[in-house]
């Protein structure tokens, strides 16, 4: 059977509220299993650890079959003096400065990551993926990430298993809702991609917290998720990774 990964990306303190309304439309729909992408510190407002509540809560949906990965570690990257163009359209348009590990070298990358999985080991979880914010990662971070043996990362276009070197094409749906005229857009072009996409042997669905305050969005997204797990099977990355792996031998 083909299948689905639908992960929830900037889940932290911060957006729990909504994190929680999002999960429970899914288990709705029979979706039981979602990557969760946990910012450690989001946006320096306050880290995790701080909120014992908090990770119970995560502690909790890991036993439930959702899987903890690890997102970026503020989520933000400073503005730098001198920045190229393609810099800056990338950090800036695309991703309103989220693009923390998009320029990263590998030791500030090793350092971050490490210390992020260690933190969410104390909290009793044990994430085995990394996925950057705004899936910038830099190709040093990539090196960083597989020498701290780091199982997977994704891309906007891809599934990379880093231990058994591995790219997986696969384009994501994604909703961008920052202005009118993302909002549309993005409502056109996921119509379209979920078409395209239909026999691809796997179907990713990333949605953001801010997708539930816009309507449209929501239903998109819900509509889609519906269609889709009637003839899918929903894995997180984790699993999904396994069978690939099982599968090459
Ligand atoms: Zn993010």
């Amino acid at each position: 059977m083909s299948a689905l990964v639908v992960s929830l990306h900037d889940v932290s303190p911060r957006t729990r509220p909504e994190c929680e309304t999002i999960l429970a439309a899914l288990a709705r729909l029979g979706i039981g299993s979602c990557s969760l992408l946990v910012i450690p510190n989001h946006h320096h407002r306050g880290h995790f650890l701080q909120d014992p509540d908090f990770c119970q809560w995560l502690r909790g949906l890991s036993q439930e079959g959702h899987e903890i990965v690890i997102h970026g570690y503020y989520h933000q990257r400073p503005r730098r003096k001198a920045e190229s163009m393609t810099a800056q359209l990338t950090t800036r348009l695309y991703t309103a400065d989220e693009g923390e590990f998009y320029d990263l070298e590998e030791e500030p990358a090793r350092e971050r990551v490490a210390q992020a999985r260690e933190e969410f080991r104390s909290a009793g979880l044990d994430p085995v993926g990394f996925i950057a914010p705004a899936w910038l990662l830099s190709g040093a971070a990539q090196r960083a990430l597989r020498a701290l043996g780091v199982s997977y990362t994704t891309r906007l276009g891809s599934v990379v298993d880093l231990q058994n070197p591995r790219t997986f094409a696969s384009q994501s749906l994604v909703w961008s809702v920052r202005s009118a005229w993302r909002r549309a857009t993005s409502l056109a072009w996921n119509a379209c991609l979920a078409r395209v996409l239909t026999r691809r042997p796997l179907l990713r669905i990333s949605i953001h917290p801010v997708d539930w305050s816009h309507a449209a969005v929501k239903r998109q997204i819900l509509d889609l998720a519906t269609k889709t797990i009637a003839r899918r099977e929903a894995l997180t990355y984790q699993n999904w990774i396994a069978r690939q792996r099982a599968a090459a031998f």
